[in-house]
């Protein structure tokens, strides 16, 4: 079984796709990362949903605030 730990506790955080923190920010960003073509990805180092991808699987590199834009 995977133990899952709280993504703090990450060992290797600095992989996670940068996020907003707020509830309904982070909503509206995950819509726009899905409307920009981004996966949503569970993390190998701690099994949460913490990285988005490219169709390709290549690390999503795109600004929050650009994401929270193409989410509204
Ligand atoms: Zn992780």
């Amino acid at each position: 079984m995977t133990r899952v730990l709280g993504k703090e506790h990450c060992p290797k955080a600095y992989e996670h796709t940068p996020e907003p923190s707020g509830y309904l920010a982070w909503h509206v960003w995950a819509d726009g990362m899905d409307r920009l073509g981004y996966e949503q990805r569970q993390h190998d180092a701690c099994g949460l949903w913490t990285q988005w991808v490219t169709k390709t699987g290549r690390p999503a590199k795109v600004a929050v605030r650009r994401a929270i834009e193409a989410g509204r």
